[in-house]
């Protein structure tokens, strides 16, 4: 479904983040990308809906080739993936209704997205997806009221309203308490598989990781050094990831 071929991207600084990365994620998969500060998850995550211009090679998403659109016909084709950010990226003066709403920007037009005028269906739908996150009590509170983790299940429906066919999660759990991480990774999994969605979650917390991708791939220094499943990440390749390291230890005195 989405296919990356000899991506490359070299900044202008000439920091080589991603060197020739060949991926394949088919429909409805769930994969984790792990790897060290700097390995390059973020850029690779970015240069899927071209939020950073890749280098060279290619990404397709259901055959159609991204990396080849003109910036009009790109925005039609970013709706088909709903990006998750780290830093909730909300309107903070908006409520929570809104900032739903404000992922059907991409499709009401130029005015009635201006006046804020979205179609009853669209409200419908944001209402029935912020009672899936569990949201549904707060649709009128504003985003800055809101703490991380019901800020990052606003983030998630602003993501699904778009109805896309991936998501894209940049760090999704970094400010989050251990017990709110758990609960917004399994969300996320749970919708995906409940809308036949695929994703690509770039996550620090490899435990997290295991417990809820079927696929890690590992980056470094932008290379794919991994690409298995979760219960075969032992101490060997977690140490070809992240260099070495004790992986069995569990105490440090
Ligand atoms: P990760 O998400 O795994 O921490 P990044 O994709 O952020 O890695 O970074 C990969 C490499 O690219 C790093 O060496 C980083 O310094 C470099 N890099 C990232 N963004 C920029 C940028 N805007 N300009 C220059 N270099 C960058």
């Amino acid at each position: 479904m989405l296919r990356l071929e000899k991506l490359v991207k070299t900044y202008k600084t000439g920091d080589q983040a991603l060197k020739a990365v060949d991926l394949n994620v088919p429909e409805g998969q769930v994969m984790a990308l792990i790897g060290p500060s700097g390995a390059g998850k973020s850029t690779l995550i970015r240069c899927i809906n071209r939020l950073v211009e890749p280098t060279s090679g290619k990404v397709y998403l259901s055959n159609v080739e991204l990396t080849g659109l003109s910036t009009g016909v790109l925005r039609r084709e970013r709706r088909r993936m709903g990006m998750i950010f780290q830093e909730y990226a909300l309107v903070e003066r908006l409520t929570v209704m809104e900032n739903v709403l404000s992922g059907r920007l991409g499709y009401v037009g130029f005015w009635r997205s201006f006046l804020r005028k979205f179609p009853q269906s669209d409200i419908n739908a944001a209402f029935g997806l912020l009672e899936k996150v569990g949201l549904d009590t707060m649709v009128n509170k504003r985003a800055d009221e809101l703490s991380g983790g019901q800020r990052q299940r606003v983030g998630i429906a602003r993501a699904l309203i778009q109805k896309p066919d991936i998501l894209l999660v940049d760090e999704p759990t970094a400010s989050l308490d251990p017990k709110t991480s758990r609960q917004i990774m399994r969300l996320i999994t749970e919708l995906c598989e409940e809308n036949q969605l695929a994703a690509i979650i770039n996550i620090h917390d490899v435990a997290l990781a295991q417990m809820y991708a079927e696929r890690i791939v590992g980056l470094r220094e932008g290379i794919i050094v991994y690409d298995g499943s979760p219960d075969d990440l032992k101490p060997d390749i977690l140490t070809e990831i992240y260099g070495k390291e004790d992986w069995t230890a569990v105490r440090k005195r």
